[in-house]
């Protein structure tokens, strides 16, 4: 037997523990196939932790990512407008996961609204709006701190450009606002060119925000990676999910340097929890992510290749992208490839 990687599991809320289950399910088939075992440590997180524990990320989970320093994780839902700070930006911060990084590709099979997309996000992930430095000045009056670092600022240019380097992306655009907010996004901008200096292989170019929306949805084949603050990388990310299916397809990564946290792009998505409707493909793609920065590329590869085929055959798909299939059906779908895969291999 192959090696036992212990992984932290946060199944979240809203649809996070559906789809969660749908994961760990495949994964063990996966991982029988490969000769990979893994232990879960589990914790709940945000309104479910508060009830049970007190306290809305309890200490032991802290502990649990910093033993493991992986950790594979459901949307938490966050109170809007008031309640408890975000748990995943929470998580971000006190871990400085400081690149989140969303693959935006279309699965075969698919038909989307753009075919042969094949973009990367790198999004900020500790600092802008998302400081959460907001305070009332006098009634009626609140102001909001977004702080931008040159570290910060240099560290995810440098991310962008590794991963560029490394897996033969031609081209980074720094996406901004600099002609409003001269200072934060213009050093945004100076520390992405400063870094692209170092790379003459790659092209370099500066998109403001506004018109990159518009040219993103004109025409996403001209861009190839994106590198952008916080808020716009959140939000360009849901766009750039409906190019190629929707919310429940697109995985993430939250990467620093000393943990990595993988989920969805999408959020707890109340209005079909508990439903068995929601597509757990975008968490199963983010499993995928974490088998390869865990060294499991085998792994990867398998289950990347048994999602692919549930698409490609087109027989169990869920309803976000045109089937009918329930969540559990559908990872049952992706069990039964991963097994034909293996029977095949076992009889050549
Ligand atoms: P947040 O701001 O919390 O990250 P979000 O903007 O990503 O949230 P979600 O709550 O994830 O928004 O989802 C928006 C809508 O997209 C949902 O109401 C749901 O209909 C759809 N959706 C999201 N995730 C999935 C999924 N896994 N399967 C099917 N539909 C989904």
């Amino acid at each position: 037997m192959g090696k036992t990687h212990t992984i932290t599991l946060i199944p979240g809320d809203g649809i996070g523990p559906e789809v969660t289950d749908a994961v760990v399910r495949v994964l063990e088939v996966v991982g029988e196939a490969t000769g990979v075992q893994f232990a879960w440590e589990r914790f709940a997180a945000g309104a479910g932790a508060f009830e049970k524990h007190g306290e809305y990320i309890p200490k032991e989970l802290y502990a649990s990512i910093e033993r493991n320093r992986v950790a594979l994780k459901g949307p938490v839902t966050t109170p809007v407008g008031g309640g408890f700070p975000s748990i995943n930006v929470t998580l971000r911060k006190k871990f400085e996961l400081y690149s989140n990084f969303r693959p935006i590709k279309n699965l075969p099979g698919l038909e989307t609204r753009y075919p042969g997309v094949d973009l990367i996000i790198i999004r900020e992930n500790t600092e802008g709006e998302y400081v959460g430095l907001e305070h009332e000045v006098v009634p009626g009056v609140v102001e909001s701190l977004k702080v931008i670092t040159e570290k910060g600022s240099t560290r995810i240019a440098k991310f962008a450009f590794e991963y560029a380097a490394k897996h033969g992306r031609r081209k980074i655009h720094a996406i901004h606002k600099a002609n409003i907010m001269k200072m934060s996004d213009g050093l945004f901008l100076r520390c992405a060119r400063d870094v692209s200096k170092g790379y003459p292989d790659i092209t370099y170019g500066e998109h403001i925000i506004d018109n990159t929306c518009m040219q993103l949805v004109m025409n996403p084949y001209q861009y190839d990676t994106l590198l952008l603050e916080n808020l716009y990388g959140d939000i360009v990310s849901d766009l750039c999910a409906a190019f190629v299916g929707g919310l429940g397809l697109v995985p993430g990564a939250n990467l620093g340097a000393e943990a990595a946290i993988f989920e969805a792009v999408h959020g707890s998505a109340p209005d079909i929890a508990g439903k068995d409707i929601a597509n757990p493909t975008a968490l199963l793609q983010s499993a995928v992510l974490m088998l390869h920065h865990i060294g499991e590329s085998e792994a990867a590869d398998k289950l990347q290749a048994a999602i692919e085929k549930t698409y490609t055959e087109r027989k169990t798909l869920t309803r976000d992208v045109g089937g009918s299939a329930g969540t559990r059906a559908f990872a049952d779908a992706v069990i039964q490839a991963v097994e034909t895969s293996r029977e095949s291999a076992t009889i050549t």
